[in-house]
Order: structure tokens, then sequence, then C-alpha cells
């Protein structure tokens, strides 16, 4: 696994609004950092600046390990992201959404089967691998995204509230396979949610943001535990 590193990145946009304040972040290599907070301070631009889809303003550096990322552009930086809304590719039935990023990969055929089937189990699709994706409920195709960015095994995992359009019964039940599933692959992961309970649960490390900066940055037992 990978760590990353953000330097004195900053963000104002066009419009004057600033994002985020200079902030220096260090995210260790396997970990899940989770980034909450409101709506408005700043999560989003910050995953957005890791993942290459955003770059910091002049000054901001980004690295992961010990290579310089900050102009590199999203398709290169080997990065593996799950929003809210699915965008899967509803074509294609769930089995070949998952394998899609293993083919461009170009990985043997034998191999793809594999991962394919490897991320399907994990994530209890083993049943759906043909369906189309308009059959799934809400919570399977939240499942098949996940499975589709995971099965690459990107370098860095990024999760934009995954949860956030789902019920609560379905909520509970994936933030525990999401949990087991990041232990088991042990990829460095930035988690974006404005849910304290999600953030318990998941976050190795837990950085609380308002209006654009960190206010605190510790283990759950750190920042939910006052003495
Ligand atoms: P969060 O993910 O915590 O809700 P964001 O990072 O999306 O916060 O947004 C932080 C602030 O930056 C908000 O005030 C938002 O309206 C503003 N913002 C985000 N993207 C843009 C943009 N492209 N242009 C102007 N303002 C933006
Ligand atoms: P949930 O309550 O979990 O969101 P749904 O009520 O949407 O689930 O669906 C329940 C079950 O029915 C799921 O296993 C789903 O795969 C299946 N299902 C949903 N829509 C269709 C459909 N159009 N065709 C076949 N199966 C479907």
């Amino acid at each position: 696994a990978i760590s990353i590193h953000l330097r004195h990145c900053a963000r104002t946009f066009a419009n004057g609004t600033t994002a985020l304040h200079p902030l220096d972040l260090d995210i260790n290599a396997g970990e899940t950092l989770v980034l909450l907070g409101p709506s408005g301070c700043g999560k989003t631009t910050t995953l957005r600046l890791i993942s290459g889809l955003e770059t910091p303003d002049a000054g901001g550096q980004i690295r992961f390990g010990e290579e310089d990322v900050t102009r590199l552009p999203i398709e290169k930086r080997d990065v593996g992201m799950v929003f809210q809304n699915y965008a899967l590719f509803p074509n294609m039935n769930v089995a070949d959404n998952v394998a899609y990023g293993l083919k461009i990969k170009r990985l043997p055929a034998q191999e793809i089967r594999r991962r394919v089937e490897e991320m399907l189990a994990m994530m209890h699709l083993d049943a759906y691998a043909d369906r189309a994706i308009h059959e799934l409920s809400g919570g399977q195709k939240q499942r098949v995204a996940l499975a589709r960015a995971m099965a690459v095994r990107p370098r860095v995992l990024l999760f934009d509230e995954p949860l956030a359009a789902l019920d609560a019964k379905l909520r509970d039940r994936l933030r525990i396979d999401i949990g087991q599933l990041l232990r088991q692959l042990g990829t460095t992961a930035i988690y974006v949610t404005h849910d304290q309970a999600e953030a318990m649960a998941l976050g190795d490390r837990i950085a609380v943001m308002e209006q654009g900066r960190i206010a605190q940055i510790g283990s759950p037992r750190e920042i939910y535990h006052h003495p």
C-alpha cells in the first residue's frame, strides 16, 4: 500500500469561493482516512485533489509515496473511485461491469474471470453475474460499483458518500461489507461522509473538516472520547 501526502494544498475557485485553505495532510499506507464534516466544508474538493479531478492552487503539492502526482491526470494516478450515484454501464451485465477495468488493463481472460468471481463473492453478488443493471436494487447497484472499483486493485480507493442514496437498513449492511473489504484489501483509502456512524465504523483515523480546514484529526477514540 502507498502513503499520500498533501502539502500546502489550497483551492479557491474562479468565482472567489475558497473551498480549501492551505492544507497539510498525511495519509498512512493502508489506512482508511475518513473526511467528516457538514456539506460545503471542503471534503469533495480534497478528494478531487487526490484523484486528480482538481489541481491545487499554485504552491500545493500532492505525493503518492515518493512520487509527485500534483500534475498527473486522473487516468495516470491509478485510483479507484466510488460515488453516491453508481455510474455503472447500463448496457453491460454485472460481471462485464466489474470486468471493465481489468479488460482495459489487458489482464489474461482467466485472471479476469478469477478476479470478477472473487469480487462478486466478496460483495455477495455471486448469483447476479448475468443480471442486467436495471434489474438490480439500489443497494445491489452500489455493490457492483464497489466491486468494479476494487477489482483493478488501484493504488488508492476514494469514496464520496457511497451510501448516501441508500435507505438506513441497506446502508448498515453495506457499511459492514465495505469495512471488511477494506481490511481484506489493505488499500489506502479516503472516505468522505457527513455521517458520524460511518466515520466511526470505517475510519482508522477521522479528519473533521470545518469551512475548508481540518479542525481535528485522530482515531475514532481520540475524536469522540472527551476526557
Ligand atoms: P463538501 O464536499 O464538504 O460538501 P465541497 O468541497 O464540495 O464541500 O465544496 C466546498 C465549497 O466550495 C462549497 O462552498 C462549494 O459550494 C464550493 N465549490 C465546490 N466546487 C466549486 C466550483 N467548481 N466552483 C465554485 N465553488 C465550488
Ligand atoms: P431493495 O429493497 O433491496 O432496494 P428491491 O425491492 O429493489 O430491493 O428488489 C428486491 C429484489 O428484487 C432484489 O434482489 C432485486 O435484485 C430484485 N429486482 C428488483 N428489480 C427487479 C427487476 N426489474 N427484475 C428482476 N429482479 C428485480
